[in-house]
């Protein structure tokens, strides 16, 4: 794969690219007695291109009294050992941070301020606003190495903002993908 974005670019997966298990929804499903001390949790994985291998984890659970009374129920994420009430998918499920997986906003901020920085160079450089217009020329004034030093930054800007679209487009995609059947 590794399409236009891929690598440089916000390589790093977020939360929403992994299967989680919530456990709020695990109690829906099936629900947890209070007091159960660990689940088993039986997926499959496969490590690279790899065979796909059966695995069942054990993992512990934890409780702690609610404000309103009862009992919540939490996981300890098998890696790191921390209360967690999420754990993702991967060769263990382990929690977001083992994981290394940003939180999908974090990464729609980044395409957020890399227009936004882009638009600011388009400002301060006189040119129209909005990145589909293209490059400007030097304004009147300014320095050709100033110049030379905005329209590098705005460029950088513009294949960032453009790569985490790229992105969310793919991600889109793979979602229509799935509602419609395909793969
Ligand atoms: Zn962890």
């Amino acid at each position: 794969m590794g399409g236009f974005g891929s690598g440089r670019h916000g390589g790093r997966e977020t939360t929403k690219d992994r299967y989680a298990l919530d456990i709020r929804r695990l109690r829906w499903e099936s629900p947890l007695t209070p007091g159960t001390t660990y689940i088993i949790l039986e997926h499959q994985t496969r490590v690279r291109q790899g065979q796909w291998e059966s695995r069942r984890d054990m993992v512990s659970l934890d409780w702690t009294d609610c404000h309103l009374g009862g009992r919540r129920a939490w996981f300890i994420c098998p890696l790191c050992g921390r209360r967690v009430a999420m754990l993702y998918c991967g060769h263990v499920f382990a929690c977001r941070g083992c994981h290394d997986l940003r939180h999908e906003s974090q990464r729609e901020n980044e395409e957020v301020r890399a227009f936004r920085r882009a638009d600011n160079l388009r400002r301060k450089m006189g040119w129209i606003p909005g990145i589909a217009h293209g490059f400007g020329s030097k304004p009147k004034g300014m320095h050709w190495r100033t110049f030379a030093r905005l329209a590098s930054q705005y460029s950088i800007h513009v294949c960032s903002a453009l790569a985490h679209a790229e992105e969310a487009m793919a991600r889109a995609r793979k979602t229509l993908g799935r509602i419609g059947g395909q793969n």
